[in-house]
């Protein structure tokens, strides 16, 4: 039986950051210098595939840092950690490894400075994410407030509308954060902030090329984990682009093919957290379907590093 013909659009950038690779890399050269088990304090990134493959190497995965021996090496995810964390692992002279993105840790340190500075902190995220959570502990209780939605903006209640400045997480929504930073603009004026908003190159090059992809497409699969903020605004911004169906899905097993049915082409794309084996399974899977065109829509290049900390470049002893 021949197979039906299928345009599969790839779209670039797609899949690991800078920052994930990054955080990936710290566990497995701290497993390597210092042996098994290292901890690691929550999902190092989030996707299940790469924890369980630390999990095989000898990472073991902890919600909080009281589930950890004072005499093991312990990793902070890539998300980024309330301050006490690591004052807390300093108090119990515990060696740690902060494997925060350094594009968070930038965020980290503006809002440090405007509190400084005597700047209430708004703080435009989801409530819970751990990266909100990290950066939300920087400042003590009750200096930064939380906003999600537009409505919020109009109801958040601010210590002096003169003494204000915001901040984002990195993995928003670009259309929808600008248009809740122009609502905090406009209730506020004297608001400061970042030239537009916090959220990452990575973030914005996959929100971009999904945008120019959606609309060719008869559906998009995202590759990523439910629980990954960048993966679920892929799909948003797929279906706002206008490609009717937009799925996130964690690998080729949860493809609902029966919803595909009928399909001539599918958008392909994958979360900063999702590794490149995942979209592979992803297009074989097609390919045993349909005779498959692949198109790859690129709309930009990137070639972002981030080094490790020197303790993990050092030889072990040092
Ligand atoms: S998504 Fe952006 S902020 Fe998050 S780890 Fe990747 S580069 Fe860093």
């Amino acid at each position: 039986m021949t197979k039906p013909a299928l345009t599969l659009y790839l779209a670039a950038p797609r899949g690991f950051c800078a920052g994930v690779d990054r955080a990936i890399q710290i566990v497995e050269m701290a497993l390597g210098k210092w042996g098994s088990p290292v901890y690691v304090r929550h999902e190092i990134v989030h996707n299940a595939h790469v924890v369980n493959g630390l999990r095989a190497k000898g990472a073991v995965f902890v919600e909080e840092l009281d589930e950890c021996p004072d005499d093991r090496p312990v990793i902070f995810s890539a998300h980024g950690v309330p301050k006490a964390v690591p004052a807390e692992a300093a108090r119990r002279e515990m060696l740690f490894v902060d494997a925060t993105c350094p594009l968070v840790s930038k965020v980290h340190i503006e809002a440090e400075r405007h509190h400084a500075n005597g700047l209430q902190m708004i703080m435009i995220g989801h409530a819970g994410h751990p990266e909100t959570v990290g950066t939300m502990g920087q400042l003590p209780e009750g200096e930064v407030l939380l906003v999600e939605t537009v409505e919020d903006v109009a109801r958040v209640e601010v210590r002096d509308p003169e003494k204000l400045a915001f901040v984002t997480q990195t993995t928003l929504s670009v259309d929808d954060t600008a248009g809740i930073v122009a609502a905090l603009k406009a209730r506020f004026p004297a608001i400061v902030g970042p030239h537009k908003e916090d959220i990452c190159y990575a973030t914005t090059n996959r929100q971009e090329a999904v945008k120019a992809m959606a609309p060719h497409c008869d559906a998009m699969l995202v590759v990523g984990a439910p629980n990954s903020s960048n993966s679920k605004r892929l799909v948003e911004v797929g279906r706002r682009a206008g490609c009717p169906y937009a799925q996130l899905v964690q690998r080729a097993a949860d493809i609902d093919w029966r919803a595909l049915d009928g399909i001539g082409s599918v958008g392909i794309t994958a979360g900063a957290s999702a590794p490149e084996e995942l979209v592979d399974e992803v297009i074989e899977a097609f390919r045993a379907r349909y005779e498959v065109t692949v198109e790859l829509v690129e709309t930009a290049k990137e070639n972002v590093n981030f080094k490790v900390p020197r303790v993990l470049r050092e030889p072990a002893g040092v």
